[in-house]
């Protein structure tokens, strides 16, 4: 079966992979350049020397299935420990570790988190920079016809056997609203239709030659920002200081409204020096990056959404079932992959 899958994040590449694994010839259609969707990486200036993540900064889970994942990237090389514990800003202070956190090992990809993506694309096929602006069913039953066909946002159409939308499901719902008006596929939509996500801003900093910091992460209770990353210590770069610094949903969402990201560099900068100091407040070189689609704020409880039609599929996969994270992501491609290698064998 030709299945094009819309999204090379992570849920995406994992339905891929096992579909690919299984025989079927899987072609992945992604917007950007790079793999990995939110799990990505920043390369500065094009420098091969600095890499910071902004999106997702690290790996890590709970499920036997996750863990497994984790263990095949870090025999791999792609992945390795990083610290069981991070600390956080609270009352005016930097606490060393985090109190009432349970200790947990935490995961970061020494060559950066796309790396990850990278890892998978050996599996699949790519058209990257190809973003799909919509899907046409165009009936199982024709003879030597594909039931779908994928439109990309510049002239291309592609053909498959089935689709699988692999993308938040504001984007999701966008591409299914697409697909002919039928009862299976308003059912789809009425499912995902009130899953709104969390947006959060990325600034990547960074101040040259300094002391390395003693934290690699610091929590914070602050309006402005929530995470601030030590990126230098994910990485053995020359004593260099990188930071990567998350904002608070509220924020984002008051600078989005605002739209003006140098507004809201300056203000992050403010809030980095009333909590590490401040020569945070100075770096030599920033940049932002502002994420709309950061984290689900709910998920449905179900591990993805399929049509009822088999002669024409169209699945659903990501990060908004059965959980709001990576690991969600990776379970709900998993468990599509599975099934559909057991269905359509
Ligand atoms: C700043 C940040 C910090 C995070 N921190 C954490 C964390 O600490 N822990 C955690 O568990 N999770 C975290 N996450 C969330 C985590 O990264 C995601 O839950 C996970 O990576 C989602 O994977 P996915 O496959 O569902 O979707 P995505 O990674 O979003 O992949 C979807 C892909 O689809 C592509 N796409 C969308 N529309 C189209 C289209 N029309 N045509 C073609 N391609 C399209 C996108 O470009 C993207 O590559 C973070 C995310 C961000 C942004």
């Amino acid at each position: 079966m030709k299945i094009g899958i819309i999204g090379a994040g992570l849920s995406g590449l994992t339905a891929g992979r096992i579909l690919a694994k299984a025989g079927h010839e899987v072609i992945v259609y992604e917007k950007s350049k790079g793999y990995g969707g939110r799990m990505s990486t920043r390369r500065r200036n094009g420098a091969a020397a600095v890499k910071l993540d902004h999106g997702a900064p690290y790996l890590t889970g709970t499920s036997p299935e996750f863990r497994t994942f984790i263990e095949e990237l870090e025999a791999k090389g792609i992945v390795a420990g990083w610290t069981d514990t991070v600390s956080c800003y609270t009352e005016g202070r930097i606490l060393a570790e985090m109190p009432g956190r349970e200790p947990r090992k935490l995961y970061i990809a020494p060559e950066g988190m796309n790396s990850i993506g990278k890892y998978f694309s050996r599996w699949m096929d790519f058209y990257m920079s190809e973003k799909v602006g919509g899907i046409t069913h165009i009936g199982g039953s024709r003879i030597r016809k594909s039931p779908w066909m994928i439109n990309s946002s510049s002239i291309n159409v592609f053909e498959a056997d089935a689709v699988i939308i692999a993308t938040p499901a504001i984007q999701a719902y966008g591409l299914v609203s697409t697909a002919q008006d039928e009862f299976d596929i308003r059912k789809m939509i009425t499912l995902i239709d009130d899953i709104s996500y969390t947006s959060t801003i990325s600034f990547m900093a960074g101040y040259g030659e300094r002391n390395p910091a003693v934290w690699k992460a610091v929590v914070c209770d602050h309006p402005v920002l929530s995470w601030i990353c030590n990126e230098s210590s994910k990485r053995d770069y020359s004593g260099d200081m990188n930071l990567v610094a998350h904002t608070t949903h509220r924020f984002a969402k008051e600078m989005i409204e605002l739209d003006d990201l140098n507004e809201a560099g300056r203000r992050i900068m403010k809030a980095l020096g009333a909590i590490l100091g401040s020569w945070a407040a100075r770096p030599e070189w920033h940049q932002s990056h502002l994420w709309r689609y950061h984290l689900p704020k709910k998920s449905l409880d179900m591990p993805f959404i399929e049509s009822e039609d088999d002669l024409a599929p169209l699945a659903l996969t990501g990060d908004y079932f059965q959980g709001r994270s990576m690991e969600a992501a990776y379970l709900s491609g998993l468990k599509l992959g599975t099934h559909w290698v057991e269905k359509f064998s």
